[in-house]
Protein backbone atom coordinates (compact mmCIF):
# COMPACT_ATOMS: atom_id res chain seq x y z
CA UNK A 1 0.00 0.00 0.00
CA UNK A 2 2.05 3.47 -0.94
CA UNK A 3 2.18 6.28 1.17
CA UNK A 4 -0.02 9.10 -0.54
CA UNK A 5 0.31 12.50 0.06
CA UNK A 6 -1.52 16.00 -1.84
CA UNK A 7 -1.20 19.67 -1.36
CA UNK A 8 -2.72 21.30 2.02
CA UNK A 9 -5.45 23.63 0.43
CA UNK A 10 -7.64 25.08 3.42
CA UNK A 11 -9.83 22.35 5.17
CA UNK A 12 -9.90 20.13 1.68
CA UNK A 13 -7.65 17.96 3.41
CA UNK A 14 -10.36 16.32 5.00
CA UNK A 15 -12.13 14.91 1.87
CA UNK A 16 -8.96 14.27 -0.27
CA UNK A 17 -7.55 11.77 2.83
CA UNK A 18 -11.14 10.15 2.87
CA UNK A 19 -10.76 9.26 -0.95
CA UNK A 20 -7.49 7.97 -0.50
CA UNK A 21 -8.37 5.91 2.04
CA UNK A 22 -11.74 4.71 0.18
CA UNK A 23 -8.88 3.47 -2.59
CA UNK A 24 -6.86 1.67 -0.38
CA UNK A 25 -3.82 4.14 0.06
CA UNK A 26 -2.20 4.85 3.44
CA UNK A 27 -2.31 8.97 3.75
CA UNK A 28 0.13 11.09 5.41
CA UNK A 29 -1.57 14.22 5.80
CA UNK A 30 0.27 17.56 4.76
CA UNK A 31 0.63 19.42 8.01
CA UNK A 32 -0.73 23.05 7.75
CA UNK A 33 2.07 25.54 6.21
CA UNK A 34 4.16 27.53 8.86
CA UNK A 35 7.32 28.58 9.19
CA UNK A 36 9.40 24.93 9.06
CA UNK A 37 7.47 24.30 5.48
CA UNK A 38 8.65 27.84 4.17
CA UNK A 39 11.96 27.47 5.29
CA UNK A 40 12.15 23.90 3.16
CA UNK A 41 10.48 25.60 0.32
CA UNK A 42 12.91 29.00 0.17
CA UNK A 43 15.38 26.35 0.81
CA UNK A 44 14.53 23.95 -2.34
CA UNK A 45 12.46 26.37 -4.70
CA UNK A 46 13.56 28.26 -7.72
CA UNK A 47 14.30 31.79 -5.60
CA UNK A 48 11.93 33.80 -8.07
CA UNK A 49 9.41 30.56 -7.65
CA UNK A 50 5.96 32.03 -6.83
CA UNK A 51 4.85 31.58 -3.50
CA UNK A 52 2.33 28.65 -4.04
CA UNK A 53 5.56 26.67 -5.44
CA UNK A 54 7.53 27.69 -2.37
CA UNK A 55 4.59 26.28 -0.26
CA UNK A 56 4.00 23.37 -1.94
CA UNK A 57 8.10 22.32 -2.29
CA UNK A 58 8.12 22.76 1.28
CA UNK A 59 5.47 20.97 2.10
CA UNK A 60 6.26 17.88 0.18
CA UNK A 61 9.66 17.85 1.80
CA UNK A 62 7.54 17.64 5.29
CA UNK A 63 5.37 14.44 3.81
CA UNK A 64 8.61 12.93 2.44
CA UNK A 65 10.21 13.26 5.95
CA UNK A 66 7.11 11.61 7.28
CA UNK A 67 7.10 8.62 4.53
CA UNK A 68 5.65 9.79 1.73
CA UNK A 69 6.15 7.96 -1.92
CA UNK A 70 3.78 9.38 -3.88
CA UNK A 71 2.24 12.47 -4.52
CA UNK A 72 -1.58 13.44 -6.15
CA UNK A 73 -1.71 17.03 -7.21
CA UNK A 74 -3.51 18.69 -9.88
CA UNK A 75 -2.25 20.27 -13.55
CA UNK A 76 -2.87 23.64 -14.92
CA UNK A 77 -3.25 24.92 -17.96
CA UNK A 78 -2.62 28.15 -19.84
CA UNK A 79 0.59 30.54 -20.13
CA UNK A 80 1.46 29.99 -16.89
CA UNK A 81 4.02 28.39 -14.47
CA UNK A 82 1.09 26.31 -13.12
CA UNK A 83 1.40 23.05 -15.36
CA UNK A 84 5.09 22.63 -14.74
CA UNK A 85 4.71 22.40 -11.25
CA UNK A 86 4.08 18.70 -10.56
CA UNK A 87 7.54 17.85 -12.82
CA UNK A 88 9.76 20.45 -11.45
CA UNK A 89 8.77 19.47 -7.89
CA UNK A 90 9.14 15.70 -8.40
CA UNK A 91 12.41 16.95 -10.01
CA UNK A 92 13.40 18.79 -7.05
CA UNK A 93 12.59 15.95 -4.59
CA UNK A 94 14.34 13.24 -6.28
CA UNK A 95 17.44 15.28 -6.84
CA UNK A 96 17.53 15.80 -2.90
CA UNK A 97 16.94 12.25 -1.89
CA UNK A 98 13.47 11.46 -1.87
CA UNK A 99 12.49 8.60 -4.24
CA UNK A 100 9.07 9.95 -4.42
CA UNK A 101 6.69 9.86 -7.55
CA UNK A 102 3.64 12.43 -8.12
CA UNK A 103 0.38 12.24 -10.31
CA UNK A 104 -0.88 15.37 -11.47
CA UNK A 105 -4.38 15.22 -12.84
CA UNK A 106 -5.00 17.61 -15.39
CA UNK A 107 -9.02 18.26 -16.47
CA UNK A 108 -11.28 15.62 -17.06
CA UNK A 109 -13.06 17.59 -19.41
CA UNK A 110 -10.16 17.70 -21.68
CA UNK A 111 -7.95 14.69 -20.39
CA UNK A 112 -10.87 11.79 -20.11
CA UNK A 113 -9.00 8.39 -20.65
CA UNK A 114 -5.69 10.11 -18.68
CA UNK A 115 -7.68 10.75 -15.51
CA UNK A 116 -9.33 6.87 -15.47
CA UNK A 117 -5.59 5.60 -16.05
CA UNK A 118 -4.72 8.15 -12.73
CA UNK A 119 -7.49 7.33 -11.10
CA UNK A 120 -7.20 3.21 -11.63
CA UNK A 121 -3.41 4.10 -10.62
CA UNK A 122 -4.27 4.87 -6.97
CA UNK A 123 -7.29 2.02 -7.02
CA UNK A 124 -4.90 -0.13 -4.58
CA UNK A 125 -8.57 -1.68 -3.37
CA UNK A 126 -9.57 -2.45 -6.53
CA UNK A 127 -13.20 -1.17 -6.53
CA UNK A 128 -15.26 -1.32 -9.15
CA UNK A 129 -15.99 2.10 -11.16
CA UNK A 130 -19.66 2.09 -9.50
CA UNK A 131 -17.79 2.02 -5.90
CA UNK A 132 -15.51 4.27 -7.02
CA UNK A 133 -18.43 6.88 -7.92
CA UNK A 134 -19.94 6.20 -4.73
CA UNK A 135 -16.39 7.03 -2.77
CA UNK A 136 -16.52 10.59 -5.09
CA UNK A 137 -20.34 11.61 -4.43
CA UNK A 138 -19.26 11.14 -0.18
CA UNK A 139 -16.33 13.17 -1.15
CA UNK A 140 -18.10 15.67 -2.78
CA UNK A 141 -20.65 16.19 -0.33
CA UNK A 142 -18.21 16.50 2.51
CA UNK A 143 -16.44 19.18 0.25
CA UNK A 144 -19.64 21.30 -0.11
CA UNK A 145 -20.63 21.45 3.74
CA UNK A 146 -16.94 22.41 4.22
CA UNK A 147 -16.74 24.85 1.90
CA UNK A 148 -20.18 26.56 3.25
CA UNK A 149 -19.44 26.11 6.38
CA UNK A 150 -16.02 28.38 5.47
CA UNK A 151 -18.49 30.60 3.85
CA UNK A 152 -21.04 31.11 6.60
CA UNK A 153 -17.82 32.52 8.69
CA UNK A 154 -17.64 34.80 6.73
CA UNK A 155 -21.17 35.92 7.41
CA UNK A 156 -21.03 35.59 10.79
CA UNK A 157 -17.96 36.94 12.29
CA UNK A 158 -18.09 40.42 11.44
CA UNK A 159 -21.63 40.25 13.07
CA UNK A 160 -20.43 38.47 16.88
CA UNK A 161 -21.33 40.05 19.38
CA UNK A 162 -17.80 37.84 21.55
CA UNK A 163 -14.92 38.08 19.68
CA UNK A 164 -13.08 35.11 18.56
CA UNK A 165 -16.57 32.85 18.84
CA UNK A 166 -17.45 32.37 15.86
CA UNK A 167 -13.55 30.94 15.09
CA UNK A 168 -14.15 28.54 17.90
CA UNK A 169 -17.54 26.91 16.97
CA UNK A 170 -15.88 26.62 13.20
CA UNK A 171 -12.61 24.71 14.51
CA UNK A 172 -15.19 22.93 16.42
CA UNK A 173 -17.29 21.83 13.65
CA UNK A 174 -14.70 20.71 11.56
CA UNK A 175 -13.81 18.03 13.20
CA UNK A 176 -17.77 16.96 13.18
CA UNK A 177 -17.72 17.02 9.39
CA UNK A 178 -14.20 15.50 9.65
CA UNK A 179 -15.81 12.12 11.05
CA UNK A 180 -18.74 11.75 9.45
CA UNK A 181 -18.34 8.85 6.74
CA UNK A 182 -21.36 7.58 5.37
CA UNK A 183 -24.00 9.93 3.13
CA UNK A 184 -25.93 10.00 6.34
CA UNK A 185 -23.34 11.07 8.61
CA UNK A 186 -21.94 13.39 5.82
CA UNK A 187 -25.33 15.54 5.64
CA UNK A 188 -25.91 15.14 9.57
CA UNK A 189 -22.57 16.76 10.46
CA UNK A 190 -22.93 19.15 7.81
CA UNK A 191 -25.95 19.88 8.80
CA UNK A 192 -25.49 20.63 12.02
CA UNK A 193 -22.29 22.40 11.45
CA UNK A 194 -24.12 25.28 9.77
CA UNK A 195 -26.93 25.04 12.04
CA UNK A 196 -24.09 25.70 15.21
CA UNK A 197 -22.17 28.54 13.28
CA UNK A 198 -25.48 30.02 12.71
CA UNK A 199 -26.41 29.92 16.24
CA UNK A 200 -23.52 32.28 17.44
CA UNK A 201 -24.74 35.14 19.51
CA UNK A 202 -24.55 37.84 17.12
CA UNK A 203 -25.83 41.96 16.28
CA UNK A 204 -27.97 41.20 13.35
CA UNK A 205 -27.90 45.41 13.13
CA UNK A 206 -24.27 46.09 12.80
CA UNK A 207 -23.29 47.92 10.14
CA UNK A 208 -20.97 45.89 8.58
CA UNK A 209 -18.57 46.65 5.32
CA UNK A 210 -18.70 44.07 2.52
CA UNK A 211 -15.72 43.53 0.46
CA UNK A 212 -14.83 40.95 -2.37
CA UNK A 213 -11.34 38.52 -2.59
CA UNK A 214 -10.05 37.91 -5.73
CA UNK A 215 -7.14 35.99 -6.94
CA UNK A 216 -4.63 33.61 -7.49
CA UNK A 217 -6.39 29.86 -6.45
CA UNK A 218 -3.81 28.63 -3.78
CA UNK A 219 -3.53 32.01 -1.78
CA UNK A 220 -7.55 32.66 -1.94
CA UNK A 221 -7.51 28.83 -0.54
CA UNK A 222 -5.12 28.01 2.12
CA UNK A 223 -5.23 30.60 4.98
CA UNK A 224 -1.84 30.38 6.06
CA UNK A 225 -0.65 31.26 2.54
CA UNK A 226 -2.26 34.53 3.20
CA UNK A 227 -1.93 34.93 7.10
CA UNK A 228 -5.71 34.32 7.40
CA UNK A 229 -6.83 38.24 5.90
CA UNK A 230 -10.46 36.80 6.00
CA UNK A 231 -10.33 36.52 10.01
CA UNK A 232 -8.26 39.29 10.38
CA UNK A 233 -11.18 41.56 8.14
CA UNK A 234 -13.86 39.60 9.77
CA UNK A 235 -12.28 40.68 13.32
CA UNK A 236 -12.67 44.44 12.09
CA UNK A 237 -16.46 44.29 11.09
CA UNK A 238 -15.81 43.22 7.01
CA UNK A 239 -17.91 40.79 5.73
CA UNK A 240 -16.01 39.28 2.91
CA UNK A 241 -17.00 36.77 0.12
CA UNK A 242 -14.11 35.12 -1.67
CA UNK A 243 -14.55 34.81 -5.30
CA UNK A 244 -13.34 30.81 -5.78
CA UNK A 245 -13.86 27.68 -2.89
CA UNK A 246 -12.70 24.23 -4.34
CA UNK A 247 -15.87 23.23 -5.06
CA UNK A 248 -16.57 26.10 -7.73
CA UNK A 249 -13.17 25.37 -9.50
CA UNK A 250 -13.93 21.99 -9.32
CA UNK A 251 -17.32 22.43 -11.01
CA UNK A 252 -15.68 24.63 -13.82
CA UNK A 253 -12.89 22.23 -14.50
CA UNK A 254 -14.75 19.12 -14.38
CA UNK A 255 -17.17 18.78 -17.30
CA UNK A 256 -17.88 22.12 -18.80
CA UNK A 257 -17.65 25.72 -17.39
CA UNK A 258 -20.74 27.11 -15.70
CA UNK A 259 -22.82 29.81 -15.97
CA UNK A 260 -21.14 31.61 -13.11
CA UNK A 261 -17.64 31.49 -14.39
CA UNK A 262 -19.07 32.74 -18.29
CA UNK A 263 -20.68 35.63 -16.46
CA UNK A 264 -17.22 36.78 -14.74
CA UNK A 265 -15.34 35.94 -18.06
CA UNK A 266 -18.39 38.33 -19.74
CA UNK A 267 -17.69 41.12 -17.08
CA UNK A 268 -14.10 40.72 -17.67
CA UNK A 269 -14.02 40.88 -21.59
CA UNK A 270 -13.89 44.73 -21.76
CA UNK A 271 -10.29 44.82 -20.14
CA UNK A 272 -9.26 41.26 -20.78
CA UNK A 273 -10.65 39.51 -23.33
CA UNK A 274 -8.48 36.19 -23.18
CA UNK A 275 -7.49 34.13 -20.39
CA UNK A 276 -3.66 34.67 -19.53
CA UNK A 277 -3.34 32.09 -17.90
CA UNK A 278 -4.29 31.53 -13.63
CA UNK A 279 -6.89 33.46 -12.22
CA UNK A 280 -6.26 36.96 -13.88
CA UNK A 281 -9.16 37.27 -15.90
CA UNK A 282 -11.08 36.31 -13.04
CA UNK A 283 -10.16 38.50 -10.78
CA UNK A 284 -10.56 41.32 -13.06
CA UNK A 285 -14.38 39.90 -14.06
CA UNK A 286 -14.98 39.57 -10.11
CA UNK A 287 -13.66 42.69 -8.89
CA UNK A 288 -16.39 44.57 -11.71
CA UNK A 289 -18.99 42.23 -10.56
CA UNK A 290 -18.42 42.68 -7.15
CA UNK A 291 -18.45 46.63 -7.92
CA UNK A 292 -21.81 46.33 -9.54
CA UNK A 293 -23.29 44.33 -6.78
CA UNK A 294 -22.35 47.52 -4.61
CA UNK A 295 -19.51 45.67 -2.55
CA UNK A 296 -17.43 48.48 -0.55
CA UNK A 297 -14.35 47.41 -1.84
CA UNK A 298 -11.95 44.61 -3.37
CA UNK A 299 -9.19 42.65 -2.05
CA UNK A 300 -6.38 41.12 -4.77
CA UNK A 301 -4.46 38.24 -3.20
CA UNK A 302 -1.24 38.16 -5.58
CA UNK A 303 1.63 35.83 -4.77
CA UNK A 304 4.92 38.14 -5.71
CA UNK A 305 5.77 37.17 -9.10
CA UNK A 306 2.57 36.10 -10.40
CA UNK A 307 2.68 37.15 -13.98
CA UNK A 308 -1.50 36.60 -14.27
CA UNK A 309 -2.12 38.99 -11.28
CA UNK A 310 0.34 41.25 -12.00
CA UNK A 311 -1.50 42.00 -15.27
CA UNK A 312 -4.22 41.87 -13.62
CA UNK A 313 -3.66 44.33 -11.16
CA UNK A 314 -2.36 46.93 -13.54
CA UNK A 315 -6.14 46.21 -15.43
CA UNK A 316 -7.61 46.86 -11.15
CA UNK A 317 -6.89 50.26 -11.83
CA UNK A 318 -9.08 51.49 -14.68
CA UNK A 319 -11.80 49.05 -13.08
CA UNK A 320 -11.11 50.76 -9.88
CA UNK A 321 -11.67 54.51 -11.69
CA UNK A 322 -14.41 52.95 -13.75
CA UNK A 323 -16.68 51.59 -11.12
CA UNK A 324 -15.78 53.89 -8.15
CA UNK A 325 -14.71 50.98 -6.28
CA UNK A 326 -11.14 51.17 -3.73
CA UNK A 327 -8.67 48.18 -4.67
CA UNK A 328 -6.37 46.51 -2.35
CA UNK A 329 -3.23 44.40 -3.78
CA UNK A 330 -1.21 42.25 -1.52
CA UNK A 331 1.27 40.81 -3.16
CA UNK A 332 2.56 37.74 -0.78
CA UNK A 333 5.64 36.26 -0.79
CA UNK A 334 7.96 34.74 2.31
CA UNK A 335 8.70 38.18 3.44
CA UNK A 336 4.96 39.39 3.68
CA UNK A 337 4.65 40.05 7.63
CA UNK A 338 1.04 40.03 9.25
CA UNK A 339 1.69 43.31 11.56
CA UNK A 340 2.42 44.81 8.21
CA UNK A 341 -0.85 43.31 6.70
CA UNK A 342 -2.59 44.31 9.53
CA UNK A 343 -1.73 47.78 9.38
CA UNK A 344 -3.15 48.44 6.02
CA UNK A 345 -6.13 46.47 6.01
CA UNK A 346 -6.98 48.81 8.86
CA UNK A 347 -6.79 51.74 6.80
CA UNK A 348 -8.38 50.12 4.31
CA UNK A 349 -11.33 49.29 6.61
CA UNK A 350 -11.13 53.05 7.83
CA UNK A 351 -11.33 54.55 4.03
CA UNK A 352 -14.13 52.29 2.99
CA UNK A 353 -15.82 53.68 5.79
CA UNK A 354 -15.35 57.22 5.41
CA UNK A 355 -16.54 56.75 1.78
CA UNK A 356 -19.44 55.10 3.02
CA UNK A 357 -20.62 57.35 5.10
CA UNK A 358 -19.68 60.32 2.53
CA UNK A 359 -22.24 58.46 0.48
CA UNK A 360 -24.77 58.09 2.88
CA UNK A 361 -24.52 61.81 3.65
CA UNK A 362 -24.78 62.70 0.16
CA UNK A 363 -27.69 60.84 -0.57
CA UNK A 364 -29.25 61.98 3.15
CA UNK A 365 -28.75 65.48 1.74
CA UNK A 366 -30.23 65.29 -1.62
CA UNK A 367 -33.38 63.72 -0.07
CA UNK A 368 -33.74 66.07 2.55
CA UNK A 369 -33.02 69.15 -0.11
S1 LIG B 1 -1.11 31.56 -11.31
FE1 LIG B 1 0.60 32.74 -10.54
S2 LIG B 1 1.13 31.82 -8.61
FE2 LIG B 1 -0.12 30.35 -9.70
S3 LIG B 1 1.38 29.13 -10.83
FE3 LIG B 1 0.76 30.72 -12.20
S4 LIG B 1 2.31 32.30 -11.91
FE4 LIG B 1 2.46 30.92 -10.15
Amino acid sequence: MPKVTFPRMGESWRTFKMLMNDLGNEVVIPPRPNKRTLDYGVRYAPEFACLPLKILMGTYVETCLEGAELIVTSGGSGPCRAGLYGQLHKKILNSIGFPVDIIVFEAPKSHPVDFLRKVNRLNTSRLSYRAIWECIKRGWEKLKYLDDAEKLTHVVRPRELEKGSTTRVYRRVLDWIDTAYTMKEIKEAGEAALEAIRSVPQDPGRNVLKVGIVGEIYVLLEPASNLEIEETLGNLGVEVRRSMFLTGWTRDNTVKETREILTVKDAAAPYIPLCIGGHGQESVGHTVIFAKEGYDGVIQLAPFTCIPEIVARTILNRVSRVHNIPVLTFFLDEQTGKAGMSTRLEAFVDLMRRKKGHAGNLRAQTEAG
